[in-house]
């Protein structure tokens, strides 16, 4: 195999980190190009030195003084800022993995597609606000899309060498997050430590409380109408505890394929990087002699309100999923900051889509401008609950 490029967007995080793990596992097959991280230096420099990165992007520009330092004498270059960012993406790597968390990736990931390369897709928030945009900026720049985040990576994985049109169904699977069994009243007084205390997972904070709000399959179920246009009502959401199923395809013959897997990410990111062949990783094997069973439910649409308020954004089309999207941002972390409690993230999002009804988004401008009106309104709301 020749040596490939690869650059890692959101390289210090929980999906970046797995990504430079199993590349470091191989060193002689890739060449890292950028690597980038919001805020913090040490990671990123200690990531870059390891690695021998061409260059390290810090989005915040007030600590590129401290970037330098931390790569002083290495010839590694160093750049800061929401620019860098978009200008490293844009290096052309052959393989760009695009794992910056929320619509603050958006830019960054859409410079990669039009590269015209292989982009390894984490990035949900980026698809949910501007999902046709991003996959015509993949088609016409010929751009191939690997999703990454497990339940759409299982789904590619099931429509292989099969006709998207055969398809009935695409069942997508939910663990049901940490608080899949309780109460309403029990779910008020949850604290954040609970709610990103993941029962299979281990991931981001933004991304754990999505779960245990539901939120994620909601913005999963967005996801997967992007990536796989079967039409929305034939995308289904099953709550399977045990997440060892990742999806599911249902074909109009009556067969279903699944995709099985322990719940590491390392498994979807190792397909990505690897596809179309298949590499090692030191995941643990299926054991499924010592799991004994697998159970499934439905979801709960009364205590977990997000889901529907996610399939009634994309029904509803043009700007309400880049407002769920936004106003959900602003909710998390003014729950993880201990502003407001859990219930209030689907009713701010619920009230923040109410009161805001801007006009269908042409290009990338409307959408960073619904982006950002959202999110203000989403704080004005916010702001008048707490008085
Ligand atoms: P994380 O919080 O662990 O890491 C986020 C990364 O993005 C970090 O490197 C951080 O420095 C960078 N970042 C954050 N804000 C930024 C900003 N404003 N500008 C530039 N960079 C910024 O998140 P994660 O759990 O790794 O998730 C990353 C993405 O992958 C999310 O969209 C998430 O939904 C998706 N995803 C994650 C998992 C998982 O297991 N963690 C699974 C599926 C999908
Ligand atoms: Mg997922």
């Amino acid at each position: 195999m020749s040596v490939r490029s690869v650059s890692v967007l959101g390289s210090t995080g929980s999906v970046g980190s797995s990504t430079l793990d199993l590349i470091g596992r191989d060193p002689d097959l890739y060449r890292v190009e950028a690597l980038t991280a919001h805020s913090d230096v040490g990671a990123l420099a200690q990531a870059a030195l390891r690695h021998h990165a061409a260059i390290a992007v810090i989005g915040r520009e007030e600590r590129l003084p401290d970037l330098r330092a931390a790569l002083g004498g290495s010839g590694i270059e160093a750049a800061a800022g929401r620019t860098a960012l978009v200008e490293a993406a844009a290096r052309g790597a052959d393989w760009t993995m695009a794992a910056i968390v929320g619509c603050a990736g958006l830019e960054p990931t859409l410079a990669a597609l039009r590269q015209g390369k292989t982009v390894a897709l984490a990035n949900k928030e980026a698809l949910v606000s501007a999902g046709a945009l991003m996959m015509q900026a993949a088609s016409e720049a010929g751009a191939t899309l690997l999703p990454v985040d497990s339940e759409h990576n299982a789904i590619f994985q099931c429509l292989a060498s099969n006709r998207i049109s055969d398809v009935r169904r695409i069942i997508l699977t939910a663990s049901g997050g940490p608080f899949r069994s309780w109460t309403t009243d029990a779910m008020r007084g949850v604290t954040p430590e609970q709610a990103v205390a993941h029962p299979n997972w281990s991931m981001g904070a933004k991304i754990s409380v999505d779960s245990a709000t539901m939120m994620n399959k909601g913005l999963e179920l967005i996801e997967a109408h992007h990536l796989f246009p079967v039409g929305l009502d034939r995308i289904e959401i099953l709550v399977h505890p045990q997440s060892v199923i990742h999806s599911m395809v249902e074909y109009r013959d009556g067969s279903s394929l699944a995709q099985l897997g322990s719940p590491d990410m390392r498994i979807p990111i190792a397909h990505a990087l690897a596809w179309p062949a298949r590499i090692e990783t030191p995941c643990k094997p299926l054991d499924l002699v010592a799991l004994g069973r697998l159970d499934f439910e439905a979801p709960d649409a009364t205590r977990f309100p997000a889901i529907a308020l996610a399939r009634a954004a994309i029904a509803a089309g043009g700007a309400r999923p880049a407002i769920l999207n936004a106003a959900n941002e602003v909710a998390v972390r003014a729950f993880l900051e201990r502003r407001i409690g859990f219930l209030e993230i689907a009713t701010i999002v619920a009230e923040t889509l109410e009161r805001y009804g801007p006009s269908d988004p042409g290009g990338l401008d409307d959408i960073l401008e619904i982006d950002r009106a959202a999110r203000l309104r989403a704080e004005q709301i916010l702001e008048s609950a707490l008085t």
